[in-house]
């Protein structure tokens, strides 16, 4: 069955609207022809994690309507060379980036949508800000003028048992409900799921699904 199928029906068993969900088409690893060819295909949000990779991946720019989501974790001093090539950073985790995302953008006039990646599982090897963390990250990210907080992202362990993934995708949703609350912002956006387990992601309520081998094969 076709991804955007298994979204479809995904979404119908928990009565969502499939369209509030977006493939993010994770074509790290992958070449620009790739890209290219899920452009085609109608895919038109793309996740990378390598700020080299990217820079020449799309030296050459892609149609306007695509967007590029920036999914690895980021040094503050590559911020610069990364910031020209995307559209949003679904992997804000600590306030240190906050302040060197805001220092580079206020120059340039330019609002970048964030969200914030939060490490639900608890696993010490994950990145993201502790659930803990999180408000007063938000915190920071909304006194920031120029960055607009949209949702969080968050990555479940691997292999986990079904069981596992809903706590940790239903996690992530509770978090985001408690966050909108406490500071009025509208957090929308929920990243999560990936391959194995975007099926279950979307019936816990992910508005961005984000699928590398679902999509492209097995990366080498
Ligand atoms: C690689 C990656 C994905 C895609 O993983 P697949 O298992 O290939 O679908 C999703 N999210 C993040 C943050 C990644 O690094």
């Amino acid at each position: 069955m076709h991804l955007r199928d298994r979204v479809i029906r995904a979404a119908a068993r928990v009565d969502r609207d499939p369209d509030t969900v977006t493939i993010v088409a994770v074509s790290k690893g992958f070449s620009r022809s790739a890209v290219d060819a899920a452009y085609d295909a109608g895919f038109r949000v793309f996740g990378e994690n390598r700020v080299q990779e990217i820079r020449e991946k799309y030296a050459l720019p892609c149609p306007t309507d695509a967007q590029i989501h920036f999914i690895g974790s980021l040094q503050t001093n590559k911020v610069a060379q990364l910031l020209p090539f995307i559209h949003l950073l679904e992997t804000l985790d600590r306030p240190e980036l906050v302040r060197s995302l805001q220092r580079h953008l206020e120059p340039q006039d330019r609002v970048l949508p964030v969200m914030l990646q939060v490490n639900i599982s608890g696993e010490t090897q994950k990145s993201g800000a502790s659930p803990q963390a999180a408000l007063t990250l938000l915190e920071e990210a909304i006194s920031a003028p120029n960055l607009s907080p949209v949702g969080l992202m968050t990555m479940a362990p691997l292999n986990a048992d079904e069981a596992t993934l809903r706590s940790v995708f239903g996690g992530l949703r509770t978090l985001r409900d408690e966050l909108q609350e406490r500071t009025g912002q509208a957090l929308l956006s929920l990243s999560m799921g990936m391959s194995n387990d975007f099926e279950i992601a979307i019936e816990e309520g992910a508005t961005h699904v984000r699928l590398g081998r679902a999509l492209f094969g097995e990366r080498s």
